[in-house]
């Protein structure tokens, strides 16, 4: 291959661009751990006022801005009722169970991402010793590159905080969400739609180095005294970092930069999904949001073994086996997403 592979395995594989690198070359620097980076105060300042907290906590990864949301919200013996195929439930080790003795409740989704309010008010349990005490109720959006219609966060979190449930939104993807919720015909500009969304909750955490493509970072936002207490399980998690102001600045500047910008990865995942429809045994989702997955079946499922290592060659990565993961991102463009289209046709001979 003499082109660079177009690499659609996820969005985290973006590399800063020229700007980006600038802006942290040029990020006034301190020890984070004294709160004297102003790079880093400023980052967190700028996420907490953008998405409408008191305060903000610059993390080193997503993961641990769940991990210090989770238990910041609840104490051992507590639990969270989470989505099965949640980040926060399936994807990050166990953490609030290993770290906090904090049990998930997980519950089943819907077809469109959402738990169902009679599943969350099942799994409540009653104040009594032999159970847990349920504590908090996390969402995801987009969970699976699915947007939760804003009508269910709405009605989700209202009826969480009812009955006395905090609420924490996995907003790895929340501008992705925004994004997409912007352009159904909304009056309300992506910064609004996302403000929307993050204010149903107590606590939000959010991904710069998803679609966002900044190299590292999260922040977890929320109350004041909340991220006070956030604060001190990133110390007990190893999160605490020094100039870490040079990351932040690459946050900033895609916070700047790149929020716009997510609706041309939202087009670009639709072009790849309506080039690969119509081939035998390959089902495609429609995509909302930057993710395109694609279930075999039939024909198409018993040749799908040898389907990543052809795609490879002919310069595509992509994920999975008999359901294949697309996703798109700053470093994605029309020319890579044909060149997937025709790589899948090739091996299908559909081409
Ligand atoms: C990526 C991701 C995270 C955090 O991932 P890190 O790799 O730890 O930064 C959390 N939640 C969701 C939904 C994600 O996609």
């Amino acid at each position: 291959m003499t082109t660079k592979a177009v690499d659609l395995r996820s969005d985290t594989v973006t590399r800063p661009t020229a700007g980006m690198r600038q802006a942290m070359a040029a990020a006034p620097l301190g020890d984070d751990v004294f709160g004297d980076d102003p790079s880093v105060n400023a980052l967190q300042e700028k996420i907490a006022s953008a998405l409408g907290f008191e305060a903000a906590l610059f993390v080193p990864t997503g993961t641990q801005g769940n991990l210090c949301g989770v238990l910041s919200h609840c104490q051992r013996g507590d639990e969270y009722i989470v989505g099965q195929m949640a980040h926060c439930y399936r994807w990050e080790g166990g953490g609030a169970a290993v770290f906090g003795s904090v049990q998930p409740q997980p519950v089943a989704h819907q077809p469109d991402g959402s738990l169902a309010l009679s599943d969350i008010e099942e799994a409540i349990k009653p104040d009594d010793p032999h159970f847990a005490r349920t504590r908090l109720l996390a969402l995801e959006n987009t969970l699976g590159g699915k947007l939760l219609p804003v009508a269910y966060v709405q009605e989700a979190t209202a009826f969480a905080k009812e009955k006395g449930l905090a609420r924490h939104l996995d907003g790895a993807r929340l501008f992705n969400a925004a994004v997409a919720q912007a352009s159904t015909g909304s009056a309300r500009t992506v910064l609004d739609e996302a403000r929307r969304i993050a204010q149903c909750f107590d606590s939000v955490s959010v991904c710069f180095s998803k679609g966002l493509g900044a190299p590292v970072g999260s922040a977890l936002c929320g109350s004041r005294e909340f991220i006070a207490r956030a604060k001190r399980v990133r110390k007990m998690a190893g999160g605490a970092m020094r100039q870490a102001g040079m990351l932040a600045a690459a946050a900033s500047y895609a916070l700047d930069h790149h929020i716009e910008r997510l609706a041309q990865d939202h087009v670009l995942a639709r072009r790849l999904a309506e080039g690969l429809a119509g081939i035998d045994g390959v089902l495609v989702e429609p995509p909302q949001t930057n993710m395109v997955f694609v279930d075999l079946t039939g024909a198409a499922r018993e040749k799908s073994a040898g389907l990543i290592t052809h795609l490879a060659g002919e310069g595509v990565l992509a994920t999975g086996l008999y359901r294949l993961r697309f996703a798109t991102h700053l470093d994605v463009d029309a020319a890579g997403i044909d060149r997937a289209i025709a790589a899948m046709r090739r091996y299908f001979d559909q081409a």
